[in-house]
């Protein structure tokens, strides 16, 4: 699947809520979103960004692959890092983002089942990013704020638009 890039209005969006239980096509999603996240060689892939407006995020960080229908962070560690992050939506630019370092991430299987993973420094950065993505949220709204303008226009620029 293609990857949408900012400034796609798809990517500015909140995404719907998946209700697992009519659902039929979460399992094609979920494969579609992990072919394009390994294709692409990332670490975690939100459906808004292959177009799709449903709450869904995959992600792979230790060679494991997870998928979450409606993740909620139910608990976030008041303590807090910042690196640098990328985003297959956003190419060519990395911005220093201020995240917990440690995560409960609550959601369902495609199944329905419940799940709950408790997450710390890149895994709870993944979620962070991927649920960002589930709200609108992209790394350059997360820049600091004397970043943003110039990443946004480095952005543009490199981008024709
Ligand atoms: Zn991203």
């Amino acid at each position: 699947m293609e990857i949408l890039h900012h400034p796609s209005p798809v990517l500015k969006s909140r995404a719907s809520e998946v209700d697992t239980s009519v659902d039929a096509g979460l399992l094609d999603l979920v494969r579609a979103m992990a072919e394009t996240m390994y294709d692409e060689n990332g670490i975690g892939l939100a459906a808004p960004q292959i177009g799709v407006d449903k709450r869904v995020i995959v992600f792979d960080v230790d060679e494991r692959l997870a998928a979450v229908c409606n993740p909620i962070i139910v608990e976030a560690s008041e303590e807090t890092a910042v690196d640098d992050e990328g985003c297959l939506s956003v190419p060519g630019v990395t911005v220093p983002v201020t995240r917990s370092t440690r995560v409960v991430c609550k959601g369902l299987t495609i199944e329905g089942s419940d799940v709950s993973i408790e997450a710390s420094d890149l895994l709870a950065r993944v979620i962070q990013h991927e649920i960002d993505h589930l709200d609108g949220v992209l790394i350059l709204d997360r820049a600091p704020a004397e970043l943003r303008k110039e990443l946004i226009r480095a952005y543009n620029e490199a981008n024709g638009l």
